[in-house]
């Protein structure tokens, strides 16, 4: 049967292709590669994009040769007495890592058959077990930088302008704040060991991208990590440089620009409204309110106004993050509605604390 054994080549060729380029192959990168599956689709669903989820449906082939393909690239990782690694989908959202499903039924059985990848028989212990957490891996958090139109906060509807930070959560947008993002800094790209050790050290992360419109990609422009997990990264590579004047350069290039009469007046509007908060903290809410192009409360028209109510919220942020545990609670993968429930007892005691005279 020449259509059949074509097909097999096909499938052949596309299994090995996509081994060579990725150090495995399972069902969909070998889908990918026959182009009965677009790799844009199954980017959005590892986002967790609801119109991609599940996956399968997006997959085109008729079902009797569906079948044909996944016998021919069983009876090929069989021949060749590859190796099988088990890798769960997962994707890395606000309310932190959730599995991913590829079937439309849900099927277990189906559900493996999936995540099972094909791996070289000579792959030592060592590098199948890092193959397995690379397969593992949840892709990361993304924040983009707004470049053309402006764009509104689905929750808080404030305007997202150009220049400043947009999270997508299910294709709708949404600003840092409201995103549970504002207690990050930004880190510029560059410094790769700047990079790696303040992602190391952050427990929430997110990458943040642009998209240049010559070249019609997204471009990596740095990360948003906590601002401890900065300090320390700085730390580790000012021990390193052991010299004074790394010390000035490293704090020069990550010193975070300030406008320093906003954060002044945003420090006095503060413990106007609050004023059993302690100083320091009032002045740690302003200065990190008053970022520029951060696109927090600070930096917006109400900010800029020190509207009593994007005070309070610049309040609550912070103490929602420095004076409960909040975040973990992000971490673990509790809801972020749910996470707001569970805090909010912790919450109203700090606030009415902090604001009784
Ligand atoms: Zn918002």
């Amino acid at each position: 049967m020449p259509s059949s054994s074509s097909l097999r080549e096909r499938v052949v060729t596309a299994a090995e292709r996509a081994l060579k380029q990725g150090g495995s192959v399972g069902p969909l990168e070998l889908l990918q590669e026959l182009g009965f599956l677009y790799p844009g689709h199954v980017n959005d669903w590892r986002k967790g994009a609801p119109q991609y989820t599940p996956i399968e449906p997006r997959i085109q082939c008729g079902a009797a040769k569906l079948a044909e393909v996944y016998r021919l690239f069983a009876e090929w990782a069989a021949a060749k007495g590859m190796k099988t690694v088990e890798a769960e989908y997962s994707r890395r959202g606000v309310g932190g890592v959730a599995a991913l499903q590829v079937t439309a039924d849900g099927n277990d059985e189906r559900e493996r058959f999936f995540r099972t990848h094909y791996a070289s028989a000579e792959l030592s212990e060592k590098k199948t077990e890092r193959l397995q957490q690379k397969l593992t891996k949840a892709p990361d958090l993304v924040v983009f930088i707004t470049v053309a139109d402006d764009a509104k906060c689905s929750e808080c509807g404030v305007e997202i302008t150009p220049g400043e930070f947009l999270f997508l959560e299910q294709q709708q947008p949404l600003c840092v704040g409201c995103a549970d993002l504002d207690h990050l800094v930004f880190l510029p790209a560059g410094d790769t060991a700047m990079t790696r050790r303040a992602k190391k050290h952050s427990p929430l992360s997110a990458v943040v991208v642009k998209f240049n419109r010559s070249r019609k990609r997204y471009e990596r422009q740095g990360l948003l990590v906590s601002s401890e997990a900065l300090a320390q990264a700085e730390d580790e590579c000012i021990a390193d440089a052991d010299q004074r004047a790394a010390r000035r350069e490293v704090a020069a290039v990550h010193r975070v620009v300030l406008d320093q009469r906003l954060v002044e007046q945003m420090t006095a509007a503060i413990l106007n409204e609050f004023p059993h908060c302690p100083a320091t903290e009032a002045r740690q809410i302003a200065a990190h309110a008053a970022e520029r192009g951060s696109g927090r409360v600070g930096r917006s028209a109400a900010g800029r106004e020190l509207d009593p109510k994007a005070i309070t919220l610049a309040v609550i942020a912070h103490i929602r993050h420095v004076h409960t545990n909040y975040d973990s609670l992000l971490m673990r993968g509790v809801d972020r509605q749910d996470a707001r429930e569970q805090i909010r007892g912790s919450l109203d005691t700090v606030l009415s604390r902090w604001r009784d005279s």
